[in-house]
Protein backbone atom coordinates (compact mmCIF):
# COMPACT_ATOMS: atom_id res chain seq x y z
CA UNK A 1 0.00 0.00 0.00
CA UNK A 2 1.20 3.18 -0.87
CA UNK A 3 0.32 6.85 0.43
CA UNK A 4 -0.06 10.31 -0.90
CA UNK A 5 -1.09 13.67 1.08
CA UNK A 6 -0.99 17.49 -0.08
CA UNK A 7 -2.20 20.64 1.19
CA UNK A 8 -2.82 23.63 -0.63
CA UNK A 9 -3.56 27.32 0.89
CA UNK A 10 -5.69 28.29 -2.18
CA UNK A 11 -5.81 31.23 -3.76
CA UNK A 12 -8.16 32.99 -1.53
CA UNK A 13 -7.60 32.16 2.12
CA UNK A 14 -4.41 34.43 3.79
CA UNK A 15 -3.38 31.25 5.68
CA UNK A 16 -3.59 27.53 5.29
CA UNK A 17 -5.92 26.06 8.59
CA UNK A 18 -6.07 22.56 7.00
CA UNK A 19 -3.78 19.63 8.32
CA UNK A 20 -2.93 16.15 7.45
CA UNK A 21 -1.69 13.27 8.63
CA UNK A 22 0.05 9.47 7.29
CA UNK A 23 1.87 7.59 9.75
CA UNK A 24 2.17 3.68 9.66
CA UNK A 25 0.90 1.61 12.48
CA UNK A 26 1.09 -2.26 13.45
CA UNK A 27 -0.20 -4.90 10.92
CA UNK A 28 0.77 -3.06 7.31
CA UNK A 29 -1.56 -0.53 8.55
CA UNK A 30 -1.60 3.34 7.76
CA UNK A 31 -3.15 6.09 10.29
CA UNK A 32 -4.42 8.78 7.90
CA UNK A 33 -6.26 12.19 8.63
CA UNK A 34 -7.43 15.15 7.27
CA UNK A 35 -8.44 18.18 9.59
CA UNK A 36 -10.25 21.76 8.61
CA UNK A 37 -9.32 24.07 11.34
CA UNK A 38 -12.19 27.21 12.28
CA UNK A 39 -11.66 30.05 14.16
CA UNK A 40 -10.46 33.71 13.68
CA UNK A 41 -6.39 34.38 13.85
CA UNK A 42 -4.38 32.09 15.38
CA UNK A 43 -7.19 29.70 16.25
CA UNK A 44 -7.57 27.98 13.06
CA UNK A 45 -4.70 25.80 12.33
CA UNK A 46 -3.28 25.86 15.53
CA UNK A 47 -6.83 23.99 16.39
CA UNK A 48 -6.45 21.41 12.99
CA UNK A 49 -2.73 20.83 14.16
CA UNK A 50 -3.56 19.95 17.90
CA UNK A 51 -6.61 17.66 16.63
CA UNK A 52 -4.08 16.14 14.79
CA UNK A 53 -1.19 15.60 16.93
CA UNK A 54 -3.38 14.68 20.06
CA UNK A 55 -4.83 11.91 18.09
CA UNK A 56 -1.85 10.27 16.62
CA UNK A 57 -0.19 10.11 20.37
CA UNK A 58 -3.32 8.05 21.71
CA UNK A 59 -3.31 6.03 18.67
CA UNK A 60 -0.30 4.50 19.31
CA UNK A 61 1.55 1.59 17.53
CA UNK A 62 -1.72 -1.01 17.58
CA UNK A 63 -4.79 -0.10 16.75
CA UNK A 64 -7.51 -3.51 16.97
CA UNK A 65 -11.12 -1.58 16.86
CA UNK A 66 -12.51 1.57 15.68
CA UNK A 67 -13.27 2.49 19.60
CA UNK A 68 -9.74 3.33 20.03
CA UNK A 69 -9.69 5.68 17.40
CA UNK A 70 -12.85 7.26 18.64
CA UNK A 71 -11.54 7.40 21.88
CA UNK A 72 -8.50 9.61 20.35
CA UNK A 73 -10.92 12.06 18.88
CA UNK A 74 -12.26 12.46 22.04
CA UNK A 75 -9.20 13.35 23.96
CA UNK A 76 -8.29 15.67 21.10
CA UNK A 77 -11.96 17.61 21.03
CA UNK A 78 -10.90 17.90 25.52
CA UNK A 79 -7.60 19.34 24.05
CA UNK A 80 -9.34 21.91 22.06
CA UNK A 81 -12.02 22.83 24.45
CA UNK A 82 -9.61 23.38 27.52
CA UNK A 83 -7.38 25.13 25.22
CA UNK A 84 -9.76 27.39 23.81
CA UNK A 85 -11.62 27.69 27.14
CA UNK A 86 -8.30 29.03 28.62
CA UNK A 87 -6.65 31.09 26.06
CA UNK A 88 -9.07 34.54 25.15
CA UNK A 89 -6.83 34.56 21.74
CA UNK A 90 -7.82 30.97 20.77
CA UNK A 91 -11.90 31.42 21.78
CA UNK A 92 -14.10 29.60 19.51
CA UNK A 93 -11.30 27.30 17.98
CA UNK A 94 -12.30 24.05 16.39
CA UNK A 95 -11.90 21.96 13.72
CA UNK A 96 -13.05 19.25 11.38
CA UNK A 97 -11.37 15.83 11.85
CA UNK A 98 -11.91 12.77 9.34
CA UNK A 99 -9.59 9.76 10.57
CA UNK A 100 -9.04 6.18 9.17
CA UNK A 101 -6.84 3.76 9.85
CA UNK A 102 -6.27 1.56 6.48
CA UNK A 103 -5.44 -2.30 6.70
CA UNK A 104 -4.76 -4.45 4.09
CA UNK A 105 -8.26 -5.89 4.41
CA UNK A 106 -10.10 -3.29 6.83
CA UNK A 107 -11.10 0.12 7.20
CA UNK A 108 -11.83 1.98 10.27
CA UNK A 109 -13.02 5.34 10.12
CA UNK A 110 -14.05 7.96 13.15
CA UNK A 111 -15.16 11.41 11.80
CA UNK A 112 -16.69 14.99 12.65
CA UNK A 113 -16.95 17.31 10.53
CA UNK A 114 -17.55 18.00 6.54
CA UNK A 115 -14.60 16.08 5.58
CA UNK A 116 -15.11 13.79 3.56
CA UNK A 117 -13.97 9.73 3.43
CA UNK A 118 -14.47 7.96 -0.13
CA UNK A 119 -13.74 5.06 -1.31
CA UNK A 120 -13.33 4.92 -4.93
CA UNK A 121 -13.45 1.21 -6.81
CA UNK A 122 -13.16 0.75 -10.01
CA UNK A 123 -16.28 3.16 -11.68
CA UNK A 124 -17.94 3.58 -8.29
CA UNK A 125 -17.07 6.67 -5.37
CA UNK A 126 -18.99 6.09 -2.29
CA UNK A 127 -19.12 8.84 0.84
CA UNK A 128 -17.82 6.86 3.73
CA UNK A 129 -18.70 9.71 5.66
CA UNK A 130 -21.95 12.24 6.62
CA UNK A 131 -21.50 15.75 6.77
CA UNK A 132 -21.83 17.15 10.29
CA UNK A 133 -23.02 21.00 8.39
CA UNK A 134 -26.67 22.52 8.22
CA UNK A 135 -26.90 22.06 4.46
CA UNK A 136 -25.49 18.30 4.72
CA UNK A 137 -28.31 17.34 7.46
CA UNK A 138 -30.76 19.11 5.56
CA UNK A 139 -29.63 16.64 2.36
CA UNK A 140 -30.53 14.20 4.79
CA UNK A 141 -33.67 15.11 5.55
CA UNK A 142 -34.56 15.25 2.34
CA UNK A 143 -35.23 18.64 2.70
CA UNK A 144 -32.91 20.05 0.11
CA UNK A 145 -31.40 18.34 -2.91
CA UNK A 146 -27.23 17.50 -2.99
CA UNK A 147 -27.53 20.34 -5.96
CA UNK A 148 -28.87 22.51 -3.44
CA UNK A 149 -26.77 21.73 -0.64
CA UNK A 150 -23.88 22.62 -2.77
CA UNK A 151 -25.16 26.27 -3.35
CA UNK A 152 -26.95 26.71 0.13
CA UNK A 153 -25.65 29.54 2.42
CA UNK A 154 -25.45 27.56 5.37
CA UNK A 155 -23.26 24.83 3.20
CA UNK A 156 -19.93 25.63 5.83
CA UNK A 157 -22.04 26.02 8.86
CA UNK A 158 -20.89 23.28 11.09
CA UNK A 159 -23.13 21.04 13.28
CA UNK A 160 -20.09 19.17 14.76
CA UNK A 161 -16.90 19.65 15.10
CA UNK A 162 -13.99 19.10 17.38
CA UNK A 163 -13.35 21.48 20.62
CA UNK A 164 -16.29 24.15 20.74
CA UNK A 165 -18.12 22.14 23.18
CA UNK A 166 -16.42 19.76 26.08
CA UNK A 167 -18.24 16.58 24.72
CA UNK A 168 -18.69 15.77 21.25
CA UNK A 169 -20.51 12.98 19.01
CA UNK A 170 -18.07 11.07 16.76
CA UNK A 171 -19.08 8.74 13.93
CA UNK A 172 -17.30 5.62 13.79
CA UNK A 173 -17.25 2.85 11.08
CA UNK A 174 -15.62 -0.61 10.72
CA UNK A 175 -15.42 -1.98 7.07
CA UNK A 176 -14.16 -5.09 5.26
CA UNK A 177 -11.68 -3.61 2.57
CA UNK A 178 -10.44 -4.95 -0.73
CA UNK A 179 -6.90 -4.44 -2.41
CA UNK A 180 -8.49 -2.87 -5.70
CA UNK A 181 -10.25 0.07 -3.01
CA UNK A 182 -8.80 3.18 -3.18
CA UNK A 183 -9.08 5.56 -0.38
CA UNK A 184 -9.58 9.14 -0.44
CA UNK A 185 -9.36 12.03 2.04
CA UNK A 186 -10.06 15.43 1.66
CA UNK A 187 -11.64 18.77 3.20
CA UNK A 188 -14.23 20.70 2.02
CA UNK A 189 -11.59 22.94 0.10
CA UNK A 190 -12.12 20.09 -2.36
CA UNK A 191 -15.74 18.75 -2.15
CA UNK A 192 -17.06 22.27 -2.31
CA UNK A 193 -16.32 23.12 -5.87
CA UNK A 194 -15.25 19.58 -7.55
CA UNK A 195 -17.97 17.12 -7.28
CA UNK A 196 -18.07 13.40 -7.14
CA UNK A 197 -18.62 12.60 -10.29
CA UNK A 198 -15.63 14.21 -11.38
CA UNK A 199 -13.29 13.36 -8.23
CA UNK A 200 -14.29 9.86 -9.32
CA UNK A 201 -13.32 10.69 -13.35
CA UNK A 202 -10.04 11.70 -12.17
CA UNK A 203 -9.89 9.09 -10.23
CA UNK A 204 -10.39 6.49 -13.21
CA UNK A 205 -7.34 8.84 -15.36
CA UNK A 206 -5.02 9.23 -12.44
CA UNK A 207 -3.15 7.27 -9.81
CA UNK A 208 -1.21 8.06 -7.08
CA UNK A 209 0.52 11.42 -6.40
CA UNK A 210 -0.51 12.46 -10.15
CA UNK A 211 -4.17 11.99 -9.28
CA UNK A 212 -3.87 14.02 -5.52
CA UNK A 213 -2.18 16.75 -7.50
CA UNK A 214 -4.85 16.74 -10.47
CA UNK A 215 -7.43 17.01 -7.70
CA UNK A 216 -5.47 19.58 -5.87
CA UNK A 217 -5.39 21.94 -9.31
CA UNK A 218 -9.02 21.20 -10.08
CA UNK A 219 -9.96 23.00 -7.31
CA UNK A 220 -7.49 26.37 -7.44
CA UNK A 221 -8.93 26.36 -11.60
CA UNK A 222 -12.06 26.75 -9.63
CA UNK A 223 -10.65 29.94 -7.84
CA UNK A 224 -9.37 28.08 -4.63
CA UNK A 225 -11.60 29.63 -2.66
CA UNK A 226 -10.48 27.27 0.23
CA UNK A 227 -8.01 25.14 1.69
CA UNK A 228 -7.60 22.22 0.05
CA UNK A 229 -6.26 19.07 1.39
CA UNK A 230 -6.18 15.78 0.63
CA UNK A 231 -4.85 12.30 1.44
CA UNK A 232 -4.87 8.97 -0.97
CA UNK A 233 -4.06 5.40 -0.09
CA UNK A 234 -4.12 2.82 -2.35
CA UNK A 235 -2.35 -0.36 -3.68
CA UNK A 236 0.45 -0.09 -6.09
CA UNK A 237 -0.37 -1.84 -9.64
CA UNK A 238 2.39 -3.26 -11.58
CA UNK A 239 2.37 -1.73 -14.81
CA UNK A 240 0.23 -3.00 -17.22
CA UNK A 241 -2.44 -3.12 -14.81
CA UNK A 242 -4.85 -0.44 -14.65
CA UNK A 243 -5.29 0.18 -17.63
CA UNK A 244 -8.36 -0.79 -20.01
CA UNK A 245 -10.41 -0.92 -16.70
MN1 LIG B 1 -12.38 24.27 4.52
Amino acid sequence: MRTYGRSDQGLVRSENQDDFLIRPVEAQGYLLAVADGIGGGPAGSRASHMALTAMDDAVGLKVSDVSRLASALSLANRRIFELGKDEPRFEGMGTTLTAAVLFPHRLLVSHVGDSRAYRIRHDQIIRLTMDHSVAGEMERAGTITPEEARNHPKKHVLTRALGPFDHVRIDMADMPWSSEDRLLLCTDGLTSVVFDDEILRYAERYRGQELVDKLVNAALDRGGPDNVTLVLAEVVQHSGEGHGR
